[in-house]
C-alpha cells in the first residue's frame, strides 16, 4: 500500500489515478497507465488530505509505531468502450459544413465531477436548447459533443475526429506527422469547447491563429457588457479542441473566469454542485449559443492555420 499527500486544505483531495512506476524520462504519451489493459499489477494507491499525512508523519517522528484500518474496495473492470453523445441542428443552404460545440462529459470520481465538467457539458446543452427555442435556421449544420474519456487522454474527440475529419501520422502530438484527411475534412468549420470550471467567459484562445482575430473582434461585441471582450493569440492546452487543432482543423477554447477550480474543485472531493455558479453558466450558454449561430451564419468557413497534409499519398502545405 502506497500513501500520497494531497495538496489543497480544509478538507480538500486532489486524487486522479494511480501511477504505474516506469523511468521518469518516459515521454507522456508513451507511458503506461494503470487503466490499460495492458498494465502490470501494482500496488494500492491511497490519498491523504495533508492534516491527516502530516499528523501520521508528526507520530512517527516521534517513533510510535502508526496503524491505520481501511475498507479499499475497488477493482478494474474489463475493457469498457468510451461512448461520446452527438446530436445536431440541421443546418439549410450549406447544411453539409460542421459548425461544433463541446465538452467532455467524464470526470473522476472523488467528486460529481460539476465544475469538470458537468459544467462545460450543461453550458452546451444549453447553448443547443436557445438554439432550438428561438427556432433558428441556421445555414450550416450546428452539431454538439459531448466526449468519452477526456480525463484519459482526449481519448473521444480524437477517436471522433480521426473516424470523421482527419489523422495525424504518428500520433496526434506528433508535430511533424503529416496529416491524412477524410471527406469530412473540407465541410468541417469550427469547434468550440468549454472545460475550464464555472466560471464566466471572458473571451477566447485563439491557438495562434491570428487570421480568426477580426471573426472574434465582431462576434464579442455584443458581450462586453457582460464581461467578455479578451482574445489573446496564445495556445491553451489540456482538453478536446486540441484534438481537432491537432490535424488544422480551429478549434478553440474560451477565457474562464479561474474561481476556487484550482484551488478547490479541479479534480478533487469537492467538485460537486454546491461549488457550480449558475448565473456565470448561463453567462456563458448565452456567449456559446451566439457563437454557434456567427459561425453558422458566416459567408465564407472558418480561416485555418497552414498544415501538411497528405493527399492520396502526395503531400501539400
Ligand atoms: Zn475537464
Amino acid at each position: 500500500m502506497l500513501i500520497e499527500v494531497s495538496r489543497g486544505d480544509d478538507g480538500t483531495i486532489f486524487v486522479q489515478s494511480a501511477t504505474v512506476p516506469q523511468p521518469a524520462d518516459t515521454p507522456f504519451d508513451k507511458r503506461i497507465q494503470p487503466y490499460d489493459v495492458k498494465a502490470p499489477k501494482i500496488l494500492p494507491q491511497i490519498v491523504l488530505s495533508s492534516e491527516q499525512y502530516n499528523r501520521i508523519i508528526r507520530i512517527l517522528e516521534q517513533g510510535i509505531p502508526v496503524r491505520l484500518r481501511m475498507d479499499v474496495d475497488v477493482k478494474f473492470t474489463d475493457e469498457q468502450p468510451g461512448m461520446n453523445i452527438i446530436g445536431e441542428i440541421p443546418g439549410t443552404d450549406l447544411k453539409d459544413q460542421i459548425v461544433m460545440i463541446g465538452a467532455h462529459f467524464d470526470s473522476w470520481h472523488a467528486g460529481t465531477g460539476a465544475t469538470d465538467n458537468a459544467s462545460g457539458s450543461s453550458v452546451c446543452i444549453e447553448a443547443m436548447r436557445i438554439l432550438k427555442a428561438l427556432n433558428l435556421k441556421p445555414r450550416r449544420t450546428i452539431r454538439i459533443g459531448l466526449w468519452s474519456g477526456e480525463e484519459e487522454g482526449l481519448l473521444g474527440s480524437r477517436a471522433y475526429v480521426a473516424q470523421h475529419f482527419a489523422r495525424r501520422e504518428g500520433g496526434w502530438m506528433n508535430p511533424h506527422g503529416v496529416v491524412t484527411t477524410k471527406p469530412g475534412y473540407e465541410k468541417f468549420d469550427v469547434y468550440f469547447n468549454d472545460d475550464n470550471g464555472t466560471g464566466k467567459f471572458r473571451g477566447v484562445y485563439m491557438q495562434g491563429n491570428a487570421a480568426v482575430w477580426p471573426i472574434f473582434r465582431s462576434w464579442l461585441a455584443p458581450f462586453a457588457g457582460m464581461g467578455c471582450s479578451t482574445l489573446t493569440l496564445e495556445n491553451t492546452g489540456g482538453t478536446d479542441h486540441l484534438s481537432f487543432d491537432a490535424v488544422g482543423l480551429p478549434g478553440f477554447q474560451f477565457i474562464q473566469d479561474e474561481l476556487d477550480y484550482e484551488a478547490r474543485t479541479h479534480h478533487s472531493n469537492m467538485d460537486v454542485y454546491d461549488r457550480v455558479q449558475g448565473d456565470d453558466l448561463k453567462q456563458a450558454a448565452i456567449i456559446m449559443a451566439s457563437f454557434a449561430y456567427d459561425a453558422a451564419m458566416r459567408d465564407e468557413m472558418f480561416p485555418r492555420k497552414p498544415v501538411e497534409i497528405s493527399v492520396k499519398g502526395k503531400s501539400s502545405k
